[in-house]
């Protein structure tokens, strides 16, 4: 628990409200009515075992009138193992503030996952894979993630799988291009190909 999650939740926005009256009670529901997430509590509250790891650490520094001045920024990972993951960043002087800067920002950046078993070789149809090939980018970066047979794993860089990991998806192919040791353009494109999963097809394939 951070301190954060401890503090009472007074809801700031309609959807906030809805969440905390029970009217609205899971992520499908969420994302198939377009509603924007503004309040990193409103996952809080529909998923309470958001899992979350810290993925980069970096000095960032910056020139002020008074001289140079270096701050903190972090770039985390949330997910549920099932289907929704969130990428964030957040700066501040010290490295606590910095990583609750970042897991709030990555909250707020949740999107759904699609799965499903899209490799020729194994079509089992049970979600341990992706359903077709994605491609995600960020910067120089390029990731091309495959459909793959059960039981191969994740086969990818460590920064695209640990964020392919807390999916929940099992077992995937990935190539990439571009300057990949950049962490944190290889971590966004990784989570752009994962949001792809949903942008391509039609809402009427969203949920189920
Ligand atoms: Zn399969």
């Amino acid at each position: 628990m951070t301190e954060t999650q401890t503090e009472v939740w007074t809801p700031r926005t309609h959807l906030g409200r809805m969440v905390m009256e029970g009217k609205i009670t899971s992520l499908e529901e969420i994302f198939n009515q377009g509603y924007k997430i503004q309040e990193y509590k409103i996952i809080d509250s529909i998923i309470p075992n958001m899992q979350q790891e810290v993925l980069n650490i970096s000095l960032v520094q910056k020139q002020t009138d008074a001289g140079e001045k270096s701050r903190f920024k972090s770039l985390v990972i949330v997910g549920n193992y099932d289907g929704y993951i969130g990428l964030g960043t957040g700066k501040a002087q010290q490295v606590r503030i910095a990583i609750q800067k970042g897991i709030i920002d990555a909250k707020l950046n949740v999107t759904p996952v699609r799965r499903g078993c899209g490799s020729w070789e194994c079509g089992c149809g049970e979600n341990h894979s992706i359903p077709f090939k994605v491609q995600g980018k960020c910067g120089s970066v390029t990731i091309e993630l495959r459909p793959s047979p059960r039981g191969l794993g994740v086969v990818a860089g460590d920064v695209a799988k640990t964020i392919i990991k807390f999916t929940g998806i099992k077992d995937c192919w990935t190539k990439s291009f571009g300057s990949t040791r950049t962490i944190p353009s290889f971590a966004f494109a990784t989570y752009n190909a994962l949001k792809n999963t949903y942008r391509i097809v039609t809402p009427k394939d969203w949920v189920g």
